[in-house]
């Protein structure tokens, strides 16, 4: 008998009928001979109203309170799930976080998972039941009501996979799985069969919106095999796991991108220890994260550096640049704030030597200027001028075979 644990996002709970397919669903899944551990999302668009509701009364509402209120929306799913299938004859039973329960940290509207009592859940699968539990959130040790962060359910599904020893968690949402690139960017974009847990991570770092990164860091601390698949369509998704020799080992899985970036440069810097600092503390000290960072060889005893923020951050950063330029005795300070950053990502990188370069070679092809690089193991990152982001993708996706991945892999 194998035991899955099953989540299913917004869009997949998002009406009555939604609710009752996946209600079939779950009921046929028990019937193959599986215990079923069910991980729902508020329905779409639920938590945002939510928050919106907050909004109306207070600027700054607490993130106690925030919790109490944003948690609700499961608390909805999971027991409209339970009644449909009850309708169906199944025997099914709802829990809220706390009831499990979920302990947390009391880092509200972004706690971290503790630990999880799963006697409960293991005796109501013993016993035949499907259990269905609320996502995103939890309960502290004072017995607050706390939650995971935006998309926390895919973390609750995960940590739930890991302490019941799952033998997979399926995250249903409403597209098939992880993609070579987006899609909407490339056509030819393929679904991947298989990704790493590290590829993963980075394409979500990097802007792919699937998963919560904490869900993906979680499994591959735990070693849960994470499958993402459509709700709405038959397929088996894409597998997210371990690093296998067994795995056809592609050069590239997949392309990134990120289009809220900008950059800042600091010119004639005087070249002396410490200067770094200088620059990027008060930066971090405003809470603004600094992605990439280059610093040049000196030259005439002073040197230039440039790093990359959020777009959002774009304005505060320069100004906080501007003091310190002043400050230190640099040249200017200059910007840009429509750029990107497009990066290939694979583990197969690490062992193939000549990937930058290719990658290089094809961006030069279509006349496209680097404005910076950056790399790391399975990852190579370019910044470039917003207006060649999608010909860069798609440049990029031909010339590393993408449009050729098989479902096969
Ligand atoms: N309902 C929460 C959100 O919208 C959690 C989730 O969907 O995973 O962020
Ligand atoms: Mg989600």
């Amino acid at each position: 008998m194998s035991l899955y644990v099953y989540k299913f996002g917004g869009t997949s709970v998002g009406s009555v009928e939604r609710i009752k397919i996946v209600a079939e669903k779950v009921k046929k899944a028990q019937e193959l001979g599986n215990q079923i551990v069910v991980v729902l999302s508020a329905m779409s668009g639920e938590t945002n109203r939510l928050i919106g509701l907050a909004k109306e009364i207070q600027v700054q509402p607490t993130d106690r309170e925030m919790d109490v209120l944003i948690s609700t929306g499961e608390q909805v799913t999971v027991a409209l799930l339970v009644m449909a299938l009850h309708e169906l004859h199944c025997d099914a039973v709802s829990y809220t976080g706390s009831q499990v329960k979920i302990l947390t940290d009391s880092t509200h509207t972004k706690a971290r998972i503790r630990e999880i009592e799963d006697a409960k859940v293991r005796a109501d699968l013993d016993s035949g039941k499907i259990v269905v539990i609320a996502g995103f959130q939890g309960v502290d040790e004072g017995g607050n009501i706390t939650t995971l962060g935006r998309g926390g359910s895919d973390t609750t599904a995960v940590a739930l996979a890991a302490a019941l020893k799952a033998d997979e968690c399926h995250i249903y949402t409403d597209v098939d799985g992880v993609y070579t690139t987006d899609p909407r960017v490339e056509p030819k974009a393929r679904r991947l069969k298989q990704i790493t847990f590290e590829e993963m991570l980075e394409m979500a770092s990097l802007g792919s919106k699937v998963l919560q990164i904490r869900s993906v860091e979680f499994a591959g601390k735990y070693n849960v095999a994470l499958r993402v698949l459509s709700s709405f369509q038959e397929g088996c998704g894409t597998l997210i796991t371990y690093e296998d020799s067994q795995m056809e080992s592609a050069l590239i899985s997949g392309i990134a991108f990120n289009r809220d970036e900008a950059k800042l440069t600091i010119t004639g810097v005087p070249d002396l220890p410490g200067v770094a600092f200088k620059i990027l503390g008060p930066v971090a000290d405003a809470n603004i994260e600094v992605d990439m960072i280059i610093q040049n060889i000196a030259d005439d005893a002073t040197t230039d550096f440039t790093f990359t923020v959020h777009r959002n951050d774009y304005e505060r950063a320069k100004a906080i640049l501007e003091a310190t330029c002043a400050q230190l005795g640099a040249r200017k300070v200059t910007g840009d704030n429509s750029i990107v950053k497009v990066s290939i990502v694979g583990v197969g990188m690490r062992s193939h030597a000549g990937i930058a370069s290719t990658m290089f070679k094809t961006l030069a092809a279509e006349g496209i200027n680097i404005r910076m690089i950056s790399t790391s193991e399975i990852k190579i990152s370019v910044v470039v001028d917003e207006k060649y982001m999608e010909l860069a993708v798609r440049a990029l996706h031909t010339a590393f075979e993408l449009d050729k991945v098989t479902e096969e892999r």
